[in-house]
């Protein structure tokens, strides 16, 4: 199949685009690298079959050849840099969404939309399943993200109501894994170099909030599936196993052997108390349910950070 993704040198959108280039695809990736790296793909790029187009995909892009399938993952993805980024975060949730779109009418493709846990914005009922409308405050720091996904989820689905476009919606929760960026100020690469380096693990608040964490073979995997199956979604895609910021950062100390401590900051705004996916849905319509446990995960995360930072 001719595929594109967007945002493919990206940590999931690498992932993705070495998984369906080992199937056997094409695969044409798009990316502005504003927080993409093309390091990430740099042992793609010289492989046949594979594309590299830099390209902000709020603005228009044509394509002649046909294209078969497009996964739309184009967004800064972490609080921070989704706070620096605000205007290009909207952007690429709207404009951006709407473009990838008109290509996917244009060529009959299938397309599937990276959307998020961050639409439940911060939870009154803990598991979330696909059916909760969220609470996401519009105007505050994390909503340039929350928000246009939760636009982009409604273009979406007009496409497919209006234009019969084969649509899939993916609400991916946390995930890490190999090729995190280390300073994206994300929970992982934080914890896990603060602990390779000896120093203070920076829990905020009081680390009672809790998060749960898929590791990127088993994501990809569920996206996969997803787009090649006749469900829209949206569908969770995550790890339910469910802990604490505090026990998460004890369980890195441990399995980095650090002698680091735990420090307390604050606890920034709309920081959500809860989040695990209800993966019923991924589970009767896909098939799915993540494989690799959160010991076997991070050991490989800390592998590739301790390399990182040499
Ligand atoms: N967090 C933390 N210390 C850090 C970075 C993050 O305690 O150095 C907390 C953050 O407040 C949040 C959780 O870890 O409650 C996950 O944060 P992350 O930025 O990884 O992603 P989020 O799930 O908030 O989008």
């Amino acid at each position: 199949m001719n595929i594109i993704i967007t945002g493919g040198a990206g940590f999931i959108g690498s992932h993705l685009s070495e998984r369906l280039l080992n199937e056997g695809n094409t695969v044409t990736v798009i990316d502005n690298l504003i927080t993409g790296n093309i390091k990430n793909i740099s042992n793609l790029l010289k492989r046949k079959n594979f594309n590299f187009i830099q390209h902000d995909i709020s603005k228009p892009i044509f394509f002649d050849s046909k294209i078969d399938q497009i996964y739309h993952l184009a967004s800064p993805a972490s609080p921070i840099d989704y706070m620096k980024y605000p205007i290009q975060t909207l952007k690429v949730g709207a404009l951006g969404t709407y473009i990838t779109l008109g290509i996917a009418k244009r060529h009959n493709a299938s397309i599937l939309m990276a959307s998020t846990s961050e639409v439940y914005g911060d939870p009154l009922v803990n598991p979330q399943k696909e059916t909760y409308w969220g609470n996401v405050n519009p105007i505050g720091p994390r909503g340039v993200y929350d928000e246009a996904k939760r636009y982009a989820e409604a273009i979406i689905e007009a496409y497919r109501r209006f234009h019969n476009v084969k649509t899939h919606i993916a609400r991916i929760f946390n995930t890490y894994g190999p090729r995190m960026r280390p300073y994206d100020g994300r929970v992982v690469p934080a914890f896990i170099i603060q602990a390779l380096k000896g120093e203070p693990l920076t829990v905020f608040g009081k680390g009672k909030q809790t998060r749960s964490f898929c590791y990127v073979s088993d994501l990809v995997e569920g996206l996969i599936r997803l787009m090649n199956s006749n469900g829209p979604g949206p569908i969770n895609i995550g790890n339910p196993d469910e802990m604490t910021i505090l026990e998460f950062a004890h369980l890195v100390i441990s399995l980095t052997d650090s002698n680091s401590d735990i420090t307390y900051e604050p606890l920034p705004i709309d920081d959500p108390k809860v989040r695990q996916p209800d993966i019923n849905k991924a589970e009767s319509v896909l098939n799915w349910v993540p494989k690799v446990n959160i010991n076997t995960g991070l050991s490989r995360t800390i592998d590739f950070f301790r390399e990182t930072i040499k």
